[in-house]
C-alpha cells in the first residue's frame, strides 16, 4: 500500500502552520496544525507524525486547544503529552472517547493512523494567551464537540472544519447541514477579520467565503426541502442534486456520501 507523504511549512500574518498531506491511490486529503501566539491548534495526523512532530519540537507553545475530536486534528496529542507536559484542551463531551484506544473505520486508520489516547482538560468558554484574550465558539454540525477560537486582539479566526470548502457535496453520516448552517450563523455574529480553515488554510476574504458558504447552504436546504414536498425520498433527492458519485464515498464505504446532506436536512434541528 503506497501511501505518499508530505508537508509544507510556513507563516502567515504571524501565524506559523503545518500542512501535512497524505495521498493513496488518487484521493488527496491534508490538514493543517497552527501556532500562534504561544497556542498551538490542532495536533495533526499520527500517519504524518514525523511531519508534525518535527513542527512540534521546533514551536513555541505552552498551551494546546484542539477544534474537535477527529483524529486528523488529534493525532499527535499524546505526542505532546508525553514530550511536553503542556495542558491539552478539548470540548467536554469527548475528553473520555479521547482517552481511550481510536476506534473508527479502517480507511481513516489508513490515512490519518491510529489515534493514541491522550488526556485533555476541559476546554473553557474563553481562555488567554501571552498578548491576547480568545473567544471559543461553539461550531457543532461537522462534529458535536467542534470549537471554533477567535482571538480577539487580532480578529483572527481558526475555524476548525467548519469551513472547509464553500459547496458542500459529501459529508460524513454523523454530520448534520441544518446544525451547521446555525453555527456559521454564530461566528458570523462575532467580529472577525481573518479565517484559518483546517483543510483550506488562510482563507482570502474570510468573512465573505464564510458567509457564501452559509447561502449555498441555505440554498441547498431550500432545494432538498422543495424537492421533499414535491414527494421526492431521499435518494431520488440526491440523484437530482448531486448526479455525481465521488472517489471518497467509494473509499470511505459510504460514511462521507452526498445522502448525508439530504437525509440531514429532511430530519431538521
Ligand atoms: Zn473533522
Amino acid at each position: 500500500m503506497l501511501l505518499k507523504k508530505s508537508s509544507n511549512f510556513g507563516e502567515k500574518n504571524d501565524v506559523c502552520y503545518l500542512n501535512g498531506k497524505v495521498k493513496f491511490q488518487g484521493v488527496a486529503l491534508n490538514v493543517y496544525s497552527y501556532v500562534v501566539d504561544g497556542v498551538l491548534i490542532d495536533t495533526g495526523a499520527q500517519s504524518l507524525r514525523k511531519h508534525f512532530e518535527t513542527f512540534i519540537e521546533q514551536a513555541d507553545f505552552d498551551q494546546v486547544m484542539i477544534t474537535h475530536f477527529h483524529e486528523d486534528h488529534t493525532g499527535c496529542a499524546a505526542y505532546i503529552e508525553k514530550t511536553k507536559k503542556l495542558p491539552i484542551y478539548i470540548d467536554e463531551k469527548t475528553i473520555d472517547y479521547c482517552a481511550q484506544r481510536a476506534d473508527y473505520p479502517f480507511y481513516r486508520q489508513l490515512f490519518w493512523g491510529r489515534r493514541k489516547p491522550f488526556h485533555a482538560q476541559v476546554m473553557p468558554e474563553t481562555f488567554t494567551s501571552r498578548n491576547a484574550t480568545w473567544d471559543v465558539i461553539d461550531t457543532p454540525g461537522h462534529a458535536y464537540d467542534h470549537k471554533a477560537f477567535l482571538n480577539r486582539q487580532t480578529g483572527q479566526l481558526f475555524t476548525g472544519d467548519l469551513y472547509v470548502n464553500e459547496k458542500t457535496r459529501v459529508i460524513l453520516e454523523e454530520e448534520s447541514v441544518p446544525t451547521i448552517i446555525q453555527s456559521l450563523e454564530r461566528v458570523l455574529t462575532y467580529d472577525f477579520h481573518e479565517v484559518f480553515c483546517n483543510h483550506k488554510g488562510f482563507v482570502e476574504d474570510g468573512r465573505i467565503a464564510l458567509e457564501r458558504k452559509l447561502n449555498n447552504l441555505l440554498a441547498l436546504q431550500q432545494d432538498v426541502l422543495t424537492l421533499q414536498q414535491q414527494g421526492n425520498p431521499a435518494t431520488e433527492i440526491r440523484s437530482k442534486l448531486f448526479p455525481r458519485k465521488y472517489p471518497i464515498t467509494r473509499f470511505s464505504g459510504g460514511e462521507w456520501d452526498s445522502i448525508h446532506i439530504v437525509t440531514s436536512i429532511m430530519k431538521g434541528l
